[in-house]
Parts: structure tokens; C-alpha cells; sequence
């Protein structure tokens, strides 16, 4: 690395889909693919960024899918919910192997397995350059990871969300049912609400833009892409 790059966050705020952990599979956890997310965040460490991290659940369950299937809705969330927590703990473990000081807080604690989220003590860790997984999204129903990452980027003053997903950005449609979708580079917030893109759900993307909280949707997938944005590269949409 050249002693004359400079990177432009101090903190950031990654959220990841629950996808991104289940590789090809159609459900569960793919240890290679959070190997190969361990190596992008190890990557982009040595830059000394702060990073806390939010992990999804898609990949296990999801409130809503769980809820059409005949569940409570509530029950269903929280089934959701708890599945952040065994991502969470998968991650850890893969990222203590590469020699990465984790440490994962939980909204809704666990006692001998994740303790209890505390934003003076994230704050805290976050600075002793300790990657923090935010776990069980805002322990709450009814809302998602995607407003986790909002809220919790918010509360430990992050520079910006970082949205890993598993396409390039925001499209103007979804690129797997149109080929002919185009990339936005750069969107406003109001870009967002008035072509109604699909960037987060209506409360994660409102508190983001009541913050002014820049969002960056970038693929996590594509090898440096996270380091690449370390360093100003215009990866995938920047949204402020
Ligand atoms: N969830 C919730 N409250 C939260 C965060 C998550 O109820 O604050 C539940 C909800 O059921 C959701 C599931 O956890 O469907 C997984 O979260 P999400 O859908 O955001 O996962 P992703 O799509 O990012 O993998």
C-alpha cells in the first residue's frame, strides 16, 4: 500500500444482506463466502477505518416470508430477529480466525452469548479500531436491518452506510428481470422517493435522510470493491 494513499471515512457503518452469507446455496450459512467477505473487511482495516458492522437475515429467515407461511407476524419478526444473532456469531468466529478483534452487541441480549447494545460502549470499542457487529436489528418488530444500519451508523457518528448487496447499485429497475436497467452513479435522497427506487424500506431510507446520512449501495462481491471505496473510488450509488 502506498504511504501517500488517503482514504477519505474514518467510520463507516457496513450493512450486508443475509444473501451475501448463503453463497449459491438457497439457504443457511456458506463458510466461504464469509471468508471471502472476511478477507474484503481485513483488506480495508489495514486502511484504519472504524467499522461497525450490521448482518441481515434473508439468508435464514425473514419476518414476512415466515408470516404468509401462517406465523404470527410478531412471533415471525422475532424468529427473524434471533436469526441476526446466528449470523452475527458465524461472522464473528470467521473474523477472530483472520485475527480480526471482534466483538458483537446484541439488541436484544443474550446472557453467555452477545450482551446488550450500548452506544457509549460501541463508541468506545469502535475506536480501539474493535469491529462491532450490531446484532438482533433495532430489537424490534416490524422493521428491518436496513433501518438497523441506519439507526446504529447514526447513534456511533459513521460517515456513511455502506450497503452491501450482491448488484453493482441502484438500478432504474430491478437488472435481473431487465437487462436494459441502467446504474445510477449518484442519486439524491429526493432522486430516491420521487423514481421510487428500491434502495431500503420507507423508515430506514426517512432516517437516513432526516441525519443526512450519505448511503453508498455498492457489490460486496466484487473483489476490493469495499477498499476501493475506502479510497474515494466511485463505486456502485452514492446517495446524499
Ligand atoms: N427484523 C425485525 N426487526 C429489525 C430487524 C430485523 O423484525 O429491526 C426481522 C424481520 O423479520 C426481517 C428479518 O429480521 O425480515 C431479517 O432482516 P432483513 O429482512 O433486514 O434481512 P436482510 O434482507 O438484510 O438479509
Amino acid at each position: 500500500m502506498s504511504t501517500n494513499t488517503k482514504f477519505i471515512y474514518h467510520r463507516v457503518l457496513l450493512k450486508i444482506s443475509g444473501e451475501v452469507l448463503q453463497g449459491s446455496n438457497k439457504f443457511g450459512i456458506d463458510i466461504k463466502s464469509l471468508e471471502k467477505i472476511t478477507k474484503e473487511i481485513k483488506l480495508t482495516l489495514n486502511t484504519g477505518i472504524q467499522l461497525g458492522l450490521v448482518i441481515g437475515s434473508g439468508n435464514l429467515f425473514r419476518g414476512s416470508t415466515l408470516s404468509q407461511l401462517g406465523i404470527n407476524r410478531i412471533a415471525a419478526d422475532h424468529i427473524g430477529i434471533l436469526s441476526t444473532v446466528i449470523n452475527s456469531l458465524a461472522m464473528r468466529d470467521i473474523m477472530n480466525s483472520y485475527s480480526i478483534p471482534t466483538y458483537i452487541m446484541s439488541s436484544m441480549p443474550i446472557d453467555g452469548i452477545c450482551v446488550g447494545y450500548n452506544y457509549e460502549q460501541a463508541i468506545n470499542l469502535l475506536s480501539k479500531n474493535y469491529v462491532v457487529i450490531f446484532s438482533a436489528g433495532t430489537g424490534n418488530p416490524l422493521f428491518t436491518t436496513d433501518s438497523a444500519a441506519c439507526l446504529r451508523g447514526i447513534e456511533t457518528h459513521a460517515d456513511i452506510i455502506l450497503k452491501g448487496t450482491q448488484v453493482d447499485g441502484v438500478y432504474s429497475q430491478d437488472p435481473k428481470k431487465y437487462p436494459q436497467a441502467t446504474l445510477y452513479k449518484k442519486l439524491t435522497y429526493q432522486d430516491v422517493l420521487q423514481k421510487e427506487l428500491k434502495v431500503m424500506d420507507l423508515s430506514a431510507f426517512s432516517l437516513a435522510r432526516d441525519h443526512k446520512i450519505p448511503i453508498r449501495v455498492f457489490n460486496i462481491n466484487k473483489p476490493r470493491s469495499l477498499y476501493q471505496i475506502m479510497k474515494g473510488y466511485d463505486e456502485g450509488t452514492l446517495i446524499e
